[in-house]
């Protein structure tokens, strides 16, 4: 057959050649070993940890290596699109600090090597699809959705694997005045590869995280194009890492039963093949056994259930290095204050067969992350939180800046650092008491004590009111209420011999951070009186003992 000719019949509007192509997009002049990596997500609207994950690789892997990342929307699939979805996903991955250096953006592309919304490529993979038809590397074919199901069942009588190949794939070798009919009629057709492999026959090969693999060939004819021109998946991965000069693809390791196929089309275009990074799937415990993540089953799967929760992206960052890089907890320890990005990201410390996500842990993660801050950190991130999600929290933060960040700095700096917030949704439960309209006594007093011993102690301290200078005075004037209401000012002594006391100093502290706070768990109760201030303290003590 003349495949010339066939090339020219089936794509007769191409028009730019493939030598054109590669002068528009030259290799890239980057230094030695630089990595140019790409997030290429399909825009459905869902943004998940999953792509988290991978943005984060790929970011990491290429800007520490002085290369650069860039996104390509593959919205070729257009069932699944969701309007906005481009601009969700560019948000989502902006808040984790992930920023592309080119790429789809808000407002159109950036960089010379687009376009990179995969719709708008039609040309480009059109050239190459015509140079395969040209070599014998792909023909169209004619079948309808009922005559490949009617191979299937077929092949699943004879007991043969399922699929587009050999014997099975009757448009393979066809002339081309059966064609050139079926186009006359208009007939729909993709585009299919013209494999020559033979599950008879291994590829060794090296992945950058799954380390020697074996692979079977690939004997499918899979398809380039589907029938309305707009590629597949693999024809646009070969032809748009090419072009925009990819050197390393990180993606999902469900891309893995694929790798042959695409082994087979970068050799059949005669492309370079980059390095491959499969990234093995997130997955947790549920009851004895590990399991993927899932979309339907769990939330947490999705990137606005942490933003809701309000987990600062820094947390969940950090958490992901944990599980992403074996050695990122060692380092971490090693180097508490510096920032994450000094930390070598080494694709040679993931573990190929994916990590197990613990919610648990990154509670605990979140928590240290949020120790570390300054309080003016927490402050704004704390706001910008609450006013998407609780906005009369907000306005209550924006109404008195300096008394909100004085509240957020008690227990922060020093060594040990209190580690009382894990998300900004806690934020409320811990601190609201500081705000009059979020106060009430809402924990009891202790039943075990006279309520009158109580008010007498409330009484003395209001009544009283010491306006300590440091903690220890401040505990010494509680140690004289115990003392004089019968209280023991010493825990040890009281616990040497219960009998002959009420108490001791530390139900002393209690009734009074019930009576200030309306809580038996709070931040350190001198710092509290400190914020609060003697007339607040005063008229607090007051509402609690007209509640006794
Ligand atoms: N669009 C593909 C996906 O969302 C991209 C895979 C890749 O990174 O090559 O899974």
């Amino acid at each position: 057959m003349d495949f010339k000719l066939l090339a020219d019949t089936l794509f007769p509007d191409v028009t730019m050649t493939e030598e054109e192509l590669e002068a528009k997009f030259p290799p890239r002049t980057l230094g030695e070993g630089a990595v140019v990596s790409r997030m290429a997500p399909s825009p459905t609207g869902f943004v998940h940890l999953g792509n988290l994950v991978q943005g984060l690789t790929s970011e990491r892997l290429s800007h520490q290596s002085g290369g650069l990342l860039f996104l390509r929307v593959e919205d070729t699939d257009s069932k699944r699109e969701v309007e906005g979805a481009v601009e969700i996903l560019i948000d989502s991955l902006k808040h984790y600090n992930i920023n592309f250096d080119e790429g789809a953006t808000k407002d159109g592309d950036l960089g010379a090597y687009g376009p990179y919304r995969q719709r708008q490529r039609k040309d480009i993979y059109h050239v190459y699809a015509k140079k395969l038809v040209e070599n014998n590397m792909a023909y169209p074919c004619f079948c309808t959705e009922e005559e490949l199901e009617g191979i299937r069942q077929k092949q699943e009588a004879e007991k043969a694997n399922f699929g587009y190949y050999g014997k099975w794939a009757v448009w393979r070798d066809r002339s081309f005045e059966d064609i050139k009919k079926q186009l006359d009629l208009k007939t729909p057709w993709v585009l299919r590869f013209r494999s020559c492999g033979s599950l008879e026959n291994k590829i060794k090969f090296t992945d950058q995280i799954k380390g020697q693999l074996l692979l079977t060939e690939n004997d499918i004819d899979h398809v380039l194009l589907k029938s309305d021109g707009i590629p597949t998946y693999h024809f646009a991965h070969a032809v748009d890492d090419h072009l925009m000069r990819t050197t390393h693809v990180v993606r999902g390791d469900e891309w893995l039963p694929s790798l042959p196929f695409h082994i087979q089309l970068f050799s059949a275009l005669g492309f370079k093949l980059p390095k491959y990074l499969h990234i093995g799937p997130l997955m947790k415990m549920d009851g004895n056994s590990k399991r993927k993540l899932s979309k339907r089953k769990d939330p947490e799967l999705a990137l606005t259930y942490y933003k809701s929760e309000g987990f600062p992206p820094e947390s969940v960052y950090e958490y992901l290095m944990t599980i992403l890089n074996s050695n990122f907890e060692d380092w971490r320890r090693a180097n508490p204050d510096l920032p994450t990005d000094e930390f070598k990201f080494s694709s040679k410390k993931m573990n190929p067969a994916g990590s197990l996500f613990d919610y648990a842990k990154l509670c605990d993660v979140s928590k240290n992350v949020i120790s570390r801050m300054s309080a003016e950190h927490v402050y704004s991130s704390l706001l910008n939180w609450a006013e998407e999600f609780d906005l009369d929290f907000a306005k209550k933060l924006m109404s008195d800046k300096e008394y909100a960040v004085k509240i957020l700095s008690i227990g922060r700096g020093g060594k040990k650092p209190r580690k009382d917030i894990t998300v900004w949704k806690d934020a409320k439960a811990y601190m609201g008491f500081f705000y009059d309209e979020y106060y009430s006594i809402a924990d009891t007093f202790p039943a075990q004590f006279e309520k009158e011993d109580i008010k007498n102690i409330l009484t003395e301290y209001a009544d009283n009111y010491f306006d300590a200078p440091d903690n220890e005075s401040w505990f010494e004037n509680l140690k004289r209420i115990a003392a004089k209401f019968g209280f023991s000012p010493d825990v040890k002594e009281y616990k040497a011999s219960p009998e002959s006391f009420k108490g001791h100093v530390g139900d002393v502290s209690t009734f009074i951070r019930i009576a200030l706070t309306g809580k038996t768990n709070s931040p350190d109760l001198f710092e509290i009186t400190r914020i609060l201030g003697k007339d607040k303290v005063i008229e607090r003590i007051n509402t609690a003992l007209k509640e006794l």
